[in-house]
């Protein structure tokens, strides 16, 4: 087998804001290699047997020196391995992936280059700053701020020409030499009250953009703080923010959100909460148990030839059964006649990762779009596995069971994860949670069990939303104070509580 490294962009940190080539190339690697900038979110992606390493750089401290970083991604790849390699931004806009090409392309390994969407644009595009405009700006320059230090004997910069072209000037890693960057603008003739902007974890939601002008900028980056990742702005476009800033104007834009995990999973509500520029924090409640010496498992799995069907409704589903096959010195060899079933698309993927391809995917993450995609083909010869959670709901097996003989085997089970109790209270103390939802009566007892209740003044000052009556009346006895109810049971309602004040 060949490896092959992808250098891809990730973007400016909005999750959505990365392309389809590169998601691709993140759900295909065997090893990611990514840093600061790149938003982490995207690694639930990977197979789950993927490698992860962090190569991060917090600005002047490197973690690994960049020689290093080249090593290890040729390595990897020399295994045979697909290794993606995620960059904040693109990885040709002072990522350095011009660098890790080069050593590729010396050590003969198959590379490509998946642009991605530059902080440099897309940063100010959410600040509200276009950075050409035709009665503003006709050209753009992007500079780098981390000038060396003999940058008088030796001008990487051409200061005069920068101060004097009209187009919008944009520096990245500036900040710490903001005060130069500045005083070298003005002195070859750009005028001081140019409006400058210093733009913050954009696209993220802790967004932060503070305006100012070319000499007021560096005093007022001091008082304010201004630490990277930054961009720096110069120019008129700078204006245009209060016509065309749209996501500081996101109704649930810079607000914090912790979403209590309960066993349905709560993508779409973290979703949609990103979609109105919210800040989610998802906070897992359960954790899932093995059942340890699963014989009832080793037995069916004996028995595999007597089965026409397998059914996977879960990763956890799956992982315990082929990690169980391979146990017992088996393979997916031992499912040759066997027609396999994922219950959604994230399913199928774990189960191709170990070698099969599902035959039935539904196009809803749903039991009963399951059932409606498996009744066309069952016949009352047909005899089905369903290794799964001891507590899963009991319509799939019920409604199958009308068809065929289908035999259930508990794999693992859901319980309350205590262990999260010192997670959740430091972001309690570390960050101002404006909201917390629960979204049935198990995650508000769980939440309280976990954090303890002596720590419930902790969230005293978080607006609690909860699904529904039966919620809030758990809530309530439980000493947590409601703030609103959804209107009705569903996310679309949680969140129209949480976004119509
Ligand atoms: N390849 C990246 C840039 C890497 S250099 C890109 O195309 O965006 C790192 C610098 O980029 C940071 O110091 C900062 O100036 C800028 N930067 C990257 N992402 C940013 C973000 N989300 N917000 C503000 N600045 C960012």
């Amino acid at each position: 087998m060949k490896g092959k490294v992808y250098l891809v962009g990730a973007g400016p940190g909005d999750y959505k804001l990365l392309t389809l080539k590169g998601l691709d190339c993140i759900r295909e690697a065997d090893v990611i290699v990514y840093d600061r900038l790149a938003n982490v979110n995207y690694l639930k992606e990977a197979k789950s047997n993927c490698e992860f390493i962090y190569v991060g750089k917090a600005s002047s401290q490197h973690t690994l020196p960049q020689e290093e970083i080249n090593r290890i991604i040729a390595d990897k790849a020399k295994e045979g391995k697909i290794v993606t390699r995620l960059k904040g931004g693109d990885p040709y806009v002072f990522g350095r992936g011009g660098e890790e090409g080069e050593v590729l392309k010396a050590e003969g390994i198959d590379f490509e280059v998946v642009p991605g969407i530059t902080s440099a644009i897309g940063g100010l595009c959410y600040a509200g700053i276009p950075i050409t405009h035709r009665d503003h700006a006709s050209s753009f320059h992007v500079v780098t701020g981390h000038l060396r230090a003999d940058d008088k004997e030796n001008p990487e910069i051409n200061w005069n020409a920068l101060a004097n072209t009209g187009g919008t000037l944009v520096f990245l890693m500036g900040v710490a030499n903001l005060k130069k960057i500045s005083e070298n603008l003005i002195k070859e003739g750009k005028p001081k009250d140019t409006p400058v902007a210093l733009i913050s974890w954009a696209t993220r939601p802790n967004q932060r953009v503070i305006i100012s002008t070319l000499d007021e900028v560096h005093e007022t980056a001091v008082r304010e703080k201004v630490k990277p990742p930054t961009l720096i702005v110069v120019g008129s476009v700078v204006n245009l923010r209060e016509t065309l800033n749209f996501f500081e104007n996101k109704p649930l834009f810079g607000k914090n959100i912790m979403i209590t995990r309960s066993r349905t999973q709560s993508s779409s509500l973290v979703e949609k909460i990103m979609d109105l520029g919210g800040n989610p924090i998802e906070i897992p409640t359960i954790k899932i148990e093995k059942i340890e010496n699963n014989v009832a498992l080793e037995q069916e799995i004996r028995e595999l030839k007597d089965y026409t069907y397998l059914v996977l409704t879960s990763k956890n589903a799956v992982d315990i059964f082929f990690d169980k096959l391979d146990e017992m010195e088996l393979d997916a060899r031992a499912l040759a006649h066997v027609k396999v079933c994922a219950i959604g698309a994230a399913t199928a993927r774990e189960i191709k990762a170990r070698g099969i391809r599902a035959d039935v995917i539904p196009k809803r993450f749903v039991a009963e779009e399951l059932y409606e995609a498996l009744k066309e083909q069952l016949t009352s010869e047909d005899k089905i596995l369903i290794p799964r959670a001891k507590n899963a709901r009991d319509f799939l097996v019920e409604k199958l069971r009308e068809i065929c003989e289908v035999k259930e085997v508990h794999t693992y089970e859901s319980v309350i994860d205590l262990s999260k109790k010192d997670e959740i209270l430091e972001i309690l103390n570390q960050e101002r949670v404006d909201y917390i939802t629960f979204a049935s009566s198990s995650t508000v007892k769980n939440f309280v069990e976990i954090i303890g209740e002596e720590n419930l003044d902790k969230i005293k000052n978080s607006k609690v939303i909860s699904i529904g009556p039966v919620t809030s009346k758990t809530a309530r006895d439980l000493n947590v104070d409601v703030y609103k109810e959804a209107e009705k049971a569903t996310i679309e309602k949680i969140v129209e509580a949480i976004v119509v004040e």
